[in-house]
């Protein structure tokens, strides 16, 4: 059995970790510390919800490792002005983490069951700016674009274009790019006039970007 103290340890220790593995801004592990992760893991995962490690969820899915988020978020230098898209809300982890630094996220999610789950998560939590779509990312949301910001946590094989048409000028995207069974990397492409800049992170293991809204429930 964990005590509420083990619990503060296990939340201290969690934030600690991304510290010393390079996670410096503040706002970012000021939203890392405040987003309870316990709340989006399966209850059978509780007691190792501030572990470092992605876990599964449901339809086969999975929760990114809290190091990964921490790193795309950062990378993506959200602003409180900033309108955000998500693609592949999952447990909603990611989106809420991004929530405390925008001013709203638009998440969607192939899923439905998870999109559902998502947002009654959001409304316990009182996360009023998030707004969770049923529906195929790689299309983004146009009815809701443009985005200043967009993530992607799915692995993509290449760069989807309807996203990239939905980021104002200026504006970012950060993904994980590769082969679904292979190496993937985390790439951040800014969009200006002349075109998209694109610069290459971290090596990561994402879950597969599918198109279509998911047929099984
Ligand atoms: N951000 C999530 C990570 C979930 S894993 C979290 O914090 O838990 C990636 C998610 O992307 C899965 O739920 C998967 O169903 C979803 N996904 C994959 N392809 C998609 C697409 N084309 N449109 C929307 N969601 C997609």
């Amino acid at each position: 059995m964990t005590t509420l103290a083990d619990q503060r340890i296990g939340r201290m220790e969690f934030l600690l970790n991304l510290r010393r593995r390079g996670i410096a801004d503040a706002g970012v592990l000021r939203a890392m510390d405040e987003v309870p992760r316990d709340q989006f893991v399966r209850d059978e995962d509780i007691e190792a919800a501030y572990a470092d490690q992605a876990m599964p969820i449901a339809c086969g899915q999975t929760i990114s490792q809290p190091y990964v988020v921490a790193y795309m978020t950062e990378r993506l230098a959200v602003e409180p002005t900033h309108r955000v898209l998500e693609v592949g809300t999952g447990s909603g982890y990611q989106a809420a983490v991004l929530s405390r630094l925008a001013h709203v996220v638009v998440s969607i999610e192939r899923y439905r069951t998870l999109a559902d789950a998502a947002r009654t998560k959001f409304e316990a939590l009182g996360y009023g700016n998030i707004e969770v779509v049923v529906g195929d990312g790689l299309k983004g949301v146009p009815e809701r674009a443009p985005f200043d910001r967009i993530l992607v946590t799915a692995a993509a094989e290449s760069i989807p274009r309807a996203l990239t048409e939905q980021l104002v000028e200026g504006g970012m995207m950060v993904l994980p790019v590769g082969p679904h069974d292979g190496a993937q990397i985390i790439v951040r492409l800014t969009k200006s006039a002349q075109g998209l800049v694109r610069e290459n992170f971290i090596a990561v293991r994402f879950v597969p970007l599918l198109p279509g809204q998911a047929r099984e429930l």
